[in-house]
């Protein structure tokens, strides 16, 4: 058996290695869009694996798969990652057989694409410092660290042995930040990830190492273009102006804006006020010149979803709001999607956050469970492979995703990792208590 104190250690006692792992990662411009250096990225990560006895495969996504999520991003690679141990600590890795490994499967995945840098940082995002304890670096917190937290924690378990019953499998995927379809989505698609080879997932996401997160809030957006008939300014009378029509449309979307804001949810999404569904019209476009009756304007939105709604009746949802100016005004509307995400959520009461929860009190007095106001990799997991016992939890700090001198504290990613460590000593059975 296991005792904490011996994992604590053996996670403190590679600090340092761990600050130079992050430092090499770090220095990899991974950003999406579009999704550069995906391949370095992967063979960066693979190396790492091959090095601690995992069996390695990158896992290469085929250019049309690529063509059907992102069409104009095909001339980018897309590369993910996937290690396994099995838990003999002598046969690393190689023997998968059912007989080598009868005890749980514990999968941790995370994503290496980072948005991108833009401009203002003190330092150069791509040449990381380290500072006063604090890591400065674009993917800082989302969520190289979570990748390093995972990685270490097996590297301590492994370490002070005894061989573990079960396997061990980390996933390091791309794209998330423009929705995951040719990363973990398609990790889940093709089966890497499934009941039959997970049994406990946890995906290491920036929530900070004091909550433990299970799940998230979903997204729809999508574009809708007004149709009509142009004219010269002068003789508006023989056109039909599209900004008149989709006018209408923006007055039912506001109707429709407080109507969501009544459907609320009773799980812990953080802040508080992301509590309900909702929708947002963010771009709107028409128009040539100042004489000119446009015939065509466009309005780009965003519809967030409570878990319990769904895309598909979102989209019959707006519809039907169509389908009302469209006879209101006799006129056409249309639609086009830019991406979805199904919200999810798991129970608090499944073993893997339960776990969790109980490891993160050595740290935190009271940790917390929440839920994701925005939308992550989770639901490929939880939605589309069935996996309920699917948590999410990392190291880095939420509000240090995607701003300007991103950093995270040393201290989150060793603390992350100790919980890691012990959390899935104990899925698997081997900590003392
Ligand atoms: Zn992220």
């Amino acid at each position: 058996m296991i005792t904490k104190a011996e994992l604590y250690d053996a996670v403190d006692e590679r600090e340092a290695e761990l600050v130079a792992f992050m430092r090499d990662f770090l220095a990899i411009e991974t950003e999406n869009p579009p999704g550069r250096n995906y391949a370095e990225g992967a063979a960066f990560l693979a190396g790492a694996m091959e090095r601690r006895g995992y069996d390695v495969e990158e896992v290469r996504v085929p250019s049309d798969v690529v063509a059907r999520h992102y069409p104009d991003r095909t001339d980018h690679e897309r590369v993910n990652v996937i290690g396994r141990q099995t838990g003999g600590a002598e046969e690393t890795g190689h023997d998968t057989g059912d007989d080598a490994n009868d005890g749980p499967h514990v999968h941790f995945t995370g994503h290496f694409d980072v948005v991108p840098a833009g401009e203002d940082w003190s330092t150069d995002p791509y040449d990381p410092v380290v500072d006063e304890g604090r890591i400065y670096g674009r993917g800082a917190s989302d969520m190289k660290s979570g990748i390093a937290a995972s990685l270490f924690a097996v590297d301590a378990l492994r370490a002070v042995g005894p061989p573990l019953p079960g396997t061990i499998t980390q996933s390091m995927t791309v794209d998330e930040e423009t929705g995951g379809f040719t990363g973990l989505g398609f990790l889940v698609a093709e089966g890497y990830v499934s009941p039959d080879n997970t049994d406990f997932c946890v995906y290491t996401e920036c929530f900070d190492s004091s909550r433990v997160c299970l799940g998230h809030r979903g997204v729809l957006k999508f574009h809708v273009t007004a149709t009509g008939t142009k004219a010269h300014g002068c003789m508006a009378h023989d056109g039909h102006n599209a900004i008149t029509v989709m006018n209408d449309f923006l007055t039912r979307i506001e109707a429709y804006r407080e109507e969501l804001h009544g459907r609320t949810t009773d799980l812990p999404v953080t802040p508080v006020e992301s509590r309900h569904a909702d929708v947002s019209a963010t771009m709107l476009d028409a128009g040539y010149s100042e004489n000119v009756v446009p015939d065509r304007c466009r309005a780009t939105f965003y519809r967030v979803l409570v878990p319990g709604e769904t895309v598909e009746a979102a989209r019959e949802e707006i519809r039907a709001l169509m389908a009302e100016t469209e006879s209101a005004l006799e006129s056409d509307l249309s639609y086009d999607e830019i991406m979805y995400a199904e919200p999810t959520a798991v129970s608090e009461e499944c073993t893997v956050a339960r776990t969790y929860v109980d490891h993160v009190r050595d740290f935190h007095a009271d940790p917390a469970f929440v839920v994701s106001p925005g939308s992550d990799d989770q639901r490929f997991v939880v939605n589309d492979a069935g996996i309920e016992e699917c948590i999410v939890y990392g190291p880095g700090l939420l509000d240090q995703a995607h701003v300007v001198d991103e950093y995270v504290p040393i201290e989150e990613v060793l603390t992350a990792a100790k919980v890691m460590a012990v959390s899935t000593a104990d899925l698997m059975g081997v900590l003392a208590r």
